[in-house]
């Protein structure tokens, strides 16, 4: 199966791996009709993952320029991961909604504070994940996630992204459930409860195959099971790679479109022509309509 757009990757201008310019060529090479540059914006505290303030202009400006070039071929978009932290930084912070953005994702990846002030992530490896588990959250698994899906709502109540990325992010580390189980009616009211948010804040819903192809997870963020639930809501998706190299650029998009497929979708949406317009699910390709 083929899908011709992604709207979320990373440059070296953050975490990735290559220039804005390496990924154009590649989706030029691989006939995308849509690309969107959304790497990790600036965050105002020291240590978290973000492009240097002092780096936005010319991130926006290369973003620019590559879409001068390329308007015949391939549609670029301009966009920033925001993360949500309560106080620090969200999608209304000046520095986002200056910076000339066409969408917005918005994300959670710090969940809490150690005594020292530094941020607990669940990015950053099992060892240092245990050690927020147990000192921030006395070990209690099902009140880190909790708060994790109550910033996850807060974000969409109070500073409202076009699209929320990687929705259950949070169980990257849980493989074989290592620290919980999907199938729990406690994390499944929470999920359920999150879904509801993004339904009524009328949000895109993020189906991103990271975790597929970089061998995290067997499923995509976020499960199955939720895709079917937020189907049944009405939720609108987007497939996305969250691709940190060109060669991800469609990595694991066959899978992902299978799930949406499998979970009832007829359709998601592709950013074209400035605006989010629906794509049906037909057969081995994704019509544009
Ligand atoms: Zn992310
Ligand atoms: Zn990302």
């Amino acid at each position: 199966m083929i899908h011709l757009a992604n709207h979320h990757s990373h440059t070296n201008f953050s975490d990735g791996h290559a220039t804005p310019e390496q990924f154009v060529n590649k989706a030029l090479d691989n006939n995308l009709v849509t690309l969107g540059f959304s790497d990790h914006a600036p965050i105002p505290v020291e240590g978290l993952v973000g492009m240097k303030l002092e780096d936005l202009p010319s991130y926006s400006l290369v973003i620019d320029r590559l879409r001068n070039q390329t308007q015949e071929d391939l549609q670029i978009y301009k966009s920033l991961e925001v993360d949500y932290i309560p106080g620090i930084i969200n999608v209304d912070s000046p520095h986002i909604q200056s910076a000339g953005l066409d969408y917005i994702l918005g994300a959670v990846h710090y969940v809490g504070q150690f005594a020292d002030g530094s941020f607990w992530s669940f990015e950053s490896g099992q060892e240092h994940f245990e050690r927020g588990l147990h000192e921030i959250y006395s070990g209690d698994i099902r009140e880190a996630i909790s708060r994790y899906y109550e910033l996850i709502r807060e974000m969409l109540n109070l500073h409202t992204p076009d699209i929320v990325a990687h929705l259950d992010r949070i169980k990257k580390l849980n493989g074989e459930n290592r620290y919980f189980n999907e199938k729990e009616k406690w994390y499944r009211e929470l999920v359920t409860e999150t879904l509801e948010t993004i339904a009524a804040k009328n949000v895109i819903m993020e189906i991103n195959t990271k975790g597929v192809y970089k061998n995290e997870t067997s499923d995509t963020y976020p499960s199955f099971w939720i895709l079917e639930i937020a189907n049944e809501l009405g939720i609108a998706t987007h497939l996305a790679s969250d691709a940190h190299h060109p060669d991800d650029l469609q990595g694991a998009f066959d899978f992902g479109l299978k799930q949406l497929k499998k979970a009832g979708y007829k359709k998601t949406f592709i950013r074209l022509d400035n605006e989010w317009q629906d794509s049906a699910l037909i057969g081995d390709r994704i019509f544009i309509f």
